[in-house]
């Protein structure tokens, strides 16, 4: 009996920590495909990516930042900041102490990027190590003096192909060693936006151009002998949702435009009053039942959106699939920046390598979460950030993991096993005294006896 109570606590023991059994070098590569969609992974058929997930992990929706847009979001992913800690609140920026602007095309000033310290530039503080990056947003400018010791500049151009055999060259060969590396595919945000995520035959086509890819990357990897040994993340930044012309929020029909200037416009509106804050707010504040305005001290704490020079005094909020125009508009299919606690706005995450468990599920982390578990995998001291490492303690080998259903098992095991154990007590302590009762009744007849005889 004692050996099976070791027996069965030796098995949890092992089920719940993994194997702790990797000491190379650890070394990671962050993959991001813009724009995907928790739910695609159900919806569609992705055989490749459905085999990497399952020789390793899946997190089914990673609740992102708000705003749900691109730049913000890979800043967060590499920096475990909300964006008001980071300073990259949007993908159109206005700084109205400085006067400079921020767009996707107009990116390279340091100032923008500055709030923070991205994990490749961590990783090549530390001694003997390097960083690349394959188009990853803000991998081509200096950040605190730095960029990755390997990258290119950014252009929507170049072809997967070109971008992933950059980074398996210099993950292998480079000295000293890349131990992160980024790539980064604008696919399926693109398509997204121009068919509409409810779009299925041009979604299950580029979707499956997606797939394909990723059998690409694990081919090559194998092929070059990397697969065993590199710790492989395969996620996106936010989701996509569906607009329509049915679904338009008209500004000019509420407010003249020489009101405010447009920061940026939609699903998110950033709105710098030209006139008094309180009138421009009060205009815009019944314009449309489909939209959320606030004054910034007001904007929710569950956005962590408020705390940032860059973030306008007036934001404007449109609801899932409502798209905010001026008067006429070029409008998209498909939009994202929504809400971030909207379902379709989340991405995945998958992971595969010797740092994580193998076939395991988990429900969601945080976007932020990501950060602390990439610098426990690559050992490096993380700088203050939102996101909580035990967030992410299952996906990781090396880490003790109780989740509830686990925590269920062991207590009903425990409460079995103790159970059994009484029952067994029992059934001797019954069977011992029997004998003897019989033997005392024997006695009691020899003393019996003995009266009548004598
Ligand atoms: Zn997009």
């Amino acid at each position: 009996m004692k050996l099976l109570v070791i027996l069965l606590f030796l098995g949890l023991l092992t089920g719940c920590s993994g194997n702790s059994s990797y000491s190379l070098t650890p070394q990671l590569l962050l993959v991001s495909f813009d724009g995907f969609r928790a739910d695609y992974l159900k919806n569609y058929d992705l055989p490749h990516l459905q085999n990497f997930i399952k020789e390793g992990v899946l997190v089914e929706h990673v609740t992102n930042v708000f705003i749900t847009k691109t730049f913000p979001n890979h800043y967060s992913i590499v920096t475990g900041l909300y964006e008001e800690s980071h300073g990259i609140v949007a993908n159109t920026m206005y700084d109205d102490v400085t006067k400079k602007h921020f767009s996707d095309s107009n990116d390279k000033d340091s100032f923008w990027w500055d709030g923070a310290v991205p994990i490749w530039v961590t990783n090549q503080l530390q001694e003997n190590r390097s960083s690349a990056a394959a188009m990853w947003p803000g991998t081509d400018v200096l950040i605190h003096n730095i960029t990755p010791s390997y990258f290119m500049n950014y252009s929507s151009s170049v072809p997967f192909e070109e971008r992933l055999n950059n980074v398996t060259t210099w993950l292998s060969s480079s000295n000293p060693p890349v131990t992160f590396a980024m790539l980064y595919w604008e696919e399926p945000d693109a398509s997204g936006h121009k068919y509409g995520p409810e779009d299925r035959v041009n979604m299950s086509r580029v979707l499956k151009e997606i797939d394909d890819l990723v059998g690409d990357l694990v081919q090559k990897l194998k092929v070059l002998g990397m697969w065993d040994n590199l710790n492989v993340i395969i996620t996106s930044d936010h989701g996509m949702t569906q607009c329509s012309e049915n679904r338009l929020i008209h500004l000019d029909s509420c407010i003249d435009r020489s009101n405010y200037s447009v920061i940026d416009l939609t699903p998110v509106a950033a709105i710098l009053p030209k006139t008094n804050i309180t009138e421009v707010y009060e205009k815009l504040k019944n314009c449309s039942p489909h939209m959320n305005v606030y004054l910034k001290e007001d904007i929710p704490d569950r956005f962590y959106y408020r705390h940032n020079d860059r973030i306008q005094p007036i934001i404007l909020v449109a609801d899932e699939g409502w798209t905010i125009v001026l008067n006429k508009s070029s409008l998209k299919l498909g939009d994202h920046g929504y809400d971030n606690s909207l379902p379709s706005m989340h991405p995945f995450l998958a992971a595969h390598g010797p740092a994580f468990r193998r076939g395991y599920r988990q429900s969601t982390i945080n976007t932020v979460d990501i950060y602390p578990m990439m610098c426990h995998i690559l050992g490096l001291k993380p700088q203050a950030n939102n996101g909580t490492f035990s967030h992410a303690k299952c996906l990781l080998v090396d880490q003790w993991c109780l989740n509830l259903p686990e925590v269920i098992g062991i207590v009903i095991s425990a409460l079995l096993l103790l159970t059994m154990l009484t029952g067994l007590l029992i059934f001797t302590q019954n069977r011992v005294p029997a004998s003897r009762s019989f033997s005392r009744l024997q006695l009691q007849e020899d003393d019996d006896d003995d009266p009548l005889i004598g």
